[in-house]
Parts: C-alpha cells; sequence; structure tokens
C-alpha cells in the first residue's frame, strides 16, 4: 500500500474520494433527496415541509486564531455559518447540536463567552441549541455545529437548477471578509512583536482598526443572509439554484455550473466589492476584486434567477447582477473592466484546505 499526502488530492479532491466510499449507505434512502453534494442534506420526515441538515467544522489555527478572535464573536460565527449552509437551501433553520474539543489552558468564563456568542445568534436566527458534546482537546479549541431546517418542495433551491439564459445575482458587498483578515493577520504580527519586547500595545494601530471596523466585522462576525431566505419567501421567488459564499465567488460558482452542468460569465465591473475592502487592499498594494473572487467567507448569496422572475426582485438594492448562465461548453468566463474575458477554469480560484 502507497501513502499519497492529502495534498496531492487537496480538499475537494478528498470529499471526492470519501463520497464514494459513503455511496452504499445511501441506497434504499427513499427519503433523501438530496446527499453529499450541496450546501445541506435533503429529506423527507413524512409532513408536507422537508428538513435540511448541514455540519460546519471550525478548527483554532486553521479557522480562527484566538489572540485575534474574541470568544463571543467566534461562537456567533460558528452559528452564522451553519446558518448561511440552511439559508443556500432557500430553507430557515431550526436546532443545532453543538460539540467542543477544549484545550486546558482555556478558562471555563472563555467557555461561556464562547456559548453566550453562540446563544446570541442563535436567538437572533431563531435557532434552538438542543443538545452536543464536549471533550478536553491536546492542542486546540475545535467547534463542531450540525443545524437543521425547514423549507417545502416548492421552494427548495439546490445547487443543480440554473439554465442557460438565467441571471447570475449576489447579495450584498463581497471581498470585506478577506480584507478584515488581512487586518487581524497584521495586528497579529505587530501584537507578538510587542510581547516579545515587552512593550505596550500601541494606542494608533487599534484606532487604525476601528477605522476599517466594518471589514473587521465581515471577517470576525458575518452575518448569515436569512433576510434573502424571508425576502424570497415574501415576493414569491425561488432562485433556480442558490449556493452561499464560503470558499469564493469564483470557486462557489464553480459548484453551481458544475451541479447543473452549465458554464457562466461575469463581469468584474458588476461585482459588488466592498468599499472598504478596496480602501484596505490598496493600503496593502493588493487586489480588492481577488479577494471579492477567491478570498471566501463573505457568506452572502450566490444564485440564479430567470431574466423575467429577476424584475420582480430588481428593486432591491441588496441584490447585484453580475452575469448570466452559458451552456457547459463555453466555461466559465470573466471579463475584466478594459473588456478581457478570461477563462476562470485555467486561473486558481477559492480556498482549498489541503491544497498547496
Ligand atoms: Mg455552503
Amino acid at each position: 500500500m502507497s501513502f499519497k499526502p492529502i495534498s496531492e488530492i487537496g480538499e475537494f479532491g478528498l470529499i471526492e474520494r470519501l463520497s464514494a466510499i459513503a455511496a452504499p449507505t445511501l441506497k434504499n434512502t427513499p427519503g433523501l433527496l438530496e446527499g453529499i453534494g450541496d450546501d445541506c442534506a435533503v429529506y423527507r420526515t413524512g409532513g408536507p415541509s422537508l428538513q435540511v441538515a448541514t455540519t460546519d467544522l471550525l478548527v483554532e489555527q486553521v479557522h480562527f486564531d484566538l489572540l485575534t478572535t474574541p470568544m463571543h464573536h467566534l461562537g456567533s460565527k460558528s452559528i452564522a455559518v451553519n446558518v448561511s449552509d440552511v439559508c443556500a437551501m432557500n430553507a430557515l433553520p431550526e436546532y443545532a447540536l453543538v460539540s467542543i474539543a477544549v484545550p486546558g489552558n482555556l478558562s471555563v468564563e472563555m467557555v461561556e463567552q464562547l456559548y453566550a456568542g453562540m446563544a446570541h445568534a442563535a436567538a437572533r436566527y431563531g435557532v434552538a441549541i438542543a443538545g452536543g458534546d464536549t471533550s478536553s482537546s491536546p492542542s486546540g479549541l475545535t467547534i463542531s455545529v450540525t443545524m437543521t431546517g425547514q423549507t417545502s418542495e416548492e421552494r427548495l433551491t439546490l445547487r443543480s437548477g440554473a439554465q442557460p439564459g438565467e441571471m447570475i445575482c449576489v447579495s450584498g458587498r463581497l471581498g470585506g471578509s478577506a480584507a478584515g483578515l488581512k487586518l487581524l493577520q497584521r495586528e497579529r504580527t505587530i501584537m507578538l512583536e510587542l510581547l516579545r519586547n515587552n512593550e505596550p500595545y500601541d494606542k494608533d494601530v487599534m484606532a487604525e482598526l476601528r477605522e476599517y471596523s466594518e471589514a473587521i466585522r465581515c471577517h470576525l462576525l458575518p452575518e448569515a443572509r436569512i433576510d434573502m431566505v424571508r425576502f424570497f419567501n415574501e415576493t414569491g421567488v425561488v432562485p433556480t439554484s442558490m449556493i452561499d459564499i464560503s470558499d469564493g465567488l469564483t470557486s462557489d460558482l464553480r459548484h453551481i455550473c458544475r451541479r447543473s452542468r452549465v458554464g457562466a460569465h461575469i463581469e468584474e465591473g458588476r461585482i459588488p466589492v466592498l468599499t472598504e475592502a478596496r480602501a484596505v487592499a490598496d493600503e496593502f498594494q493588493d487586489d480588492a476584486l481577488t479577494w471579492a473572487l477567491s478570498g471566501g467567507e463573505d457568506y452572502q448569496l450566490l444564485f440564479t434567477l430567470p431574466k423575467a422572475v429577476y424584475e420582480k426582485v430588481s428593486a432591491n438594492r441588496e441584490i447585484s447582477v453580475i452575469g448570466e448562465i452559458l451552456p457547459e461548453e463555453e466555461g466559465l468566463l470573466l471579463t475584466d473592466i478594459f473588456g478581457m474575458t478570461i477563462d476562470l477554469e485555467q486561473s486558481a480560484g477559492g480556498f482549498d484546505h489541503f491544497g498547496r
């Protein structure tokens, strides 16, 4: 038996292999409408509604750094990212199970802060924390949240329903989370340097962090777009496909394209980049568009609508049209502000946990 490092196949390669191993368990499950491959699993429990379920893992030093992440925020985020996956199915969340593995150096107060953040977010989204598990951890804090939600046959929105000619829409603004992360990473370096030299933390640095509070908020306290699901319900609009932007616009649009067997064309000039992200990018001599395309963790909703249906929601300023669905053979295209078109399949994009 030979051993292959996981980095060789990447996160998506690993998911593919594990899905194949799990596939036999999906036989004789008529109640399961959608298994691995969407934002949530979807199943019937007998009543008229459909249930959805998702789970998400937050690992210290992979997803967060305790030096720059307040416990309360971390708790809130761990709930919000799951609500976001439920919303991506056009469903509303119901119950959460929360498991944590806690290293010995955390205090009771810190863990209570974490749970207070979870409870705060749960109340906001109408989620009941109904159980969970706790364990000690030999290294680092790990948080696992499993969440269920409810929708109906008519409202259920998968990644797989996009059709050529439909409009590609996104909620809110992108790139904020990546900008916030850049700022926090810089702060972390400064903090560690000051700690090493036994010097006090500079007040001017704190002032600058406050100046970019929106980007930092996007990263530490992302909000799930449950308001969009409610808006769709109120207007009677059902997107043909939907995903939440957790890996980055390019990567998540690619998921829709693969599952729907379509191509897509998006235009740089129409991508709603957070104004503050542009300011941060200027300071770091980086590119806010790249952050919007591949930074990830913005937790906005990416969805498709037929042109006639879009007319019904066009007045909603939270919705931006960024392009159009194409036939599969045309690929995944991006036209920049100078009119140059590139094929995104040929370029890297999206965060891959095991990649290099
Ligand atoms: Mg998702």
